[in-house]
């Protein structure tokens, strides 16, 4: 086998010393073969310095293309290093000091930044060529904190769409173990399953990052015209600066997320104001940029989406939501509960049989509505100084010495959830059923159940799990089933 990698100027001077070899050993081992040496070919791109030469009209710079025994294989897309490696590469040339390498530099917008002619090259090789294989190769490992949550969606969000990353056994998945509860990743098969899984990464990401809202995904149910539940995704997306390119890998996942499972989805599109260091001169982002723009028109996915207003109205939502429950006495609110649910990360499913089917899916509370709201003020701040549930008060609020408050972040946290399908959850509504606070076993109401054999045995038979996942036992949860057990003792 012939190996000969051809890539541009730019990336020639950066690269040659350090990735060439690396890549060349990958290549050879995806062909069961040890390296045993390559040709190069550098296309030569007009510009006095590396970076004049990055990225000019046309052309995509950033990229290896393989050729085996002379035939075109694999196309590589490499993460941007537009800015910190070429400018490190031209330090040392001049003998400048160069600012690279600090730990954390470029953090989160590592991979994002420039991924724009990613996409590019993605789009023109897999229209043209379908048994070319697309690959990422990631640039700065070392120097960059690859490892994180948001970097670990990314590389999920890439295997989606199509990529393969060449060097993803660099990466350590300690994170994805701390969302996932102790799931390990296949990294040979990093693409999402179901949109519903994305979206509960999305949900966990943009909750641990409060103060500063990134892009994130809601869903909400909405009824059609014959009164049927359908379920309503709406991602709400930001695009300043690198945010611009995260929000389109993102809708690209989503898209092709949804599209396999009929979904629909609606982008909703967040104006930004920017330029905070120098108050006087306050912008705000009015539309995504143009080359995105035309991406998004060039794949077609449908760019309709809504500004301003609406946007502000739905970061909204949760307050007056809230004052409204208030004024009605109405601890329930299905679509807080359902998405708190949803950014504890765990599966969509129901718990005891497995059922995923979206229209007979529902979030069933552990410690019920009903309950709750007969509850006495001492139970309810038994429960709540419990060390366990120290952060479901936000201490900041207006509302925290409110008993009405406090059972409405009781009734809608994520904790007080189990995804149920309507047949388990109706039975467990009407006491059936219960859980062992402890391990999550099912305790069976004998006298209940048992006073009706079929109901015992339609029971029995659509039962396959007896004990609640491991993912699903968190210490609210335990505290939390254990006023849903009185029910039955
Ligand atoms: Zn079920």
């Amino acid at each position: 086998m012939k190996l000969t990698l051809e890539t541009y100027s730019c990336n020639y001077e950066t690269y040659n010393k350090w990735y060439f070899e690396d890549i060349a050993d990958r290549i050879y081992k995806k062909h069961n073969s040890k390296n045993i040496g390559y040709d190069t070919k550098v296309i030569k791109l007009d510009g006095k310095n590396i970076q004049s030469q990055r990225s000019p009209s046309g052309i995509w710079s950033r990229s290896i293309f393989v050729y085996l025994d002379d035939k075109l294989t694999y196309i590589i897309a490499l993460s941007n290093t537009n800015y910190d490696e070429d400018k490190l590469v031209e330090c040392n040339k001049i003998g400048k000091k160069s600012t690279y390498g600090v730990h954390n530099y470029h953090a989160n917008t590592y991979l994002v930044q420039g991924i724009n002619k990613n996409f590019e090259i993605y789009h023109k090789y897999k229209q043209e060529h379908s048994n070319i294989t697309l690959l990422f190769y990631m640039t700065d490992i070392e120097q960059s904190y690859p490892h994180n949550k948001f970097n670990l969606m990314c590389y999920r969000k890439l295997a989606t769409i199509g990529f393969e990353i060449l060097n993803i056994d660099k990466i350590d998945f300690y994170e994805f173990k701390e969302i996932k509860k102790g799931a390990i990743l296949n990294k040979n098969n990093l693409h999402y399953t179901s949109l519903n899984e994305f979206i509960n990464d999305s949900l966990v990401i943009s909750r641990n990052n409060k103060g500063n809202i990134p892009s994130y995904m809601n869903t909400f149910d909405d009824y059609n015209s014959n009164g049927e539940k359908q379920t309503k995704y709406i991602y709400i997306f930001k695009a300043l600066g690198a945010q611009t390119y995260d929000s389109f890998l993102t809708m690209w996942t989503i898209y092709e997320l949804a599209k396999k499972e009929n979904k629909n989805v609606e982008f909703l599109f967040s104006k930004e104001q920017y330029n905070f260091n120098d108050r006087k001169n306050i912008k705000t982002t009015k539309n995504l940029a143009g080359s995105i723009i035309s991406l998004f028109k060039t794949l077609g996915i449908d760019i309709k989406y809504e500004t301003s207003d609406e946007i502000r109205q739905e970061l909204n939502r949760q307050k007056d939501q809230f004052n409204r429950a208030k004024k009605n006495n109405e601890l329930r609110n299905q679509e807080l509960f359902k998405n708190n649910m949803r950014a504890r990360g765990i599966q969509t499913k129901c718990c005891l049989c497995g059922c995923e089917i979206e229209n007979i899916l529902e979030e069933a509370h552990i410690w019920g509505i009903a309950e709750l709201k007969k509850a006495d003020t001492k139970t309810i701040r038994s429960v709540i100084s419990n060390k366990a549930m120290q952060d479901l008060i936000d201490i900041t609020s207006e509302h925290k010495d409110d008993d009405f408050y406090k059972k409405y972040m009781i009734a809608n946290s994520g904790d007080n959830g189990i995804w149920l399908c309507s047949n388990h959850h109706g039975l467990f509504d009407s006491h059936y059923f219960c859980f062992d606070s402890e391990n999550g076993k099912i305790i069976i109401n004998t006298q209940k159940l048992q006073e009706n054999s079929s109901l015992m045995e339609f029971f029995n038979k659509i039962t396959t799990n007896r004990q609640l996942p491991n993912e699903v036992m968190s210490e609210k949860t335990k505290i939390f089933l254990s006023k849903n057990q009185i029910n039955i003792e």
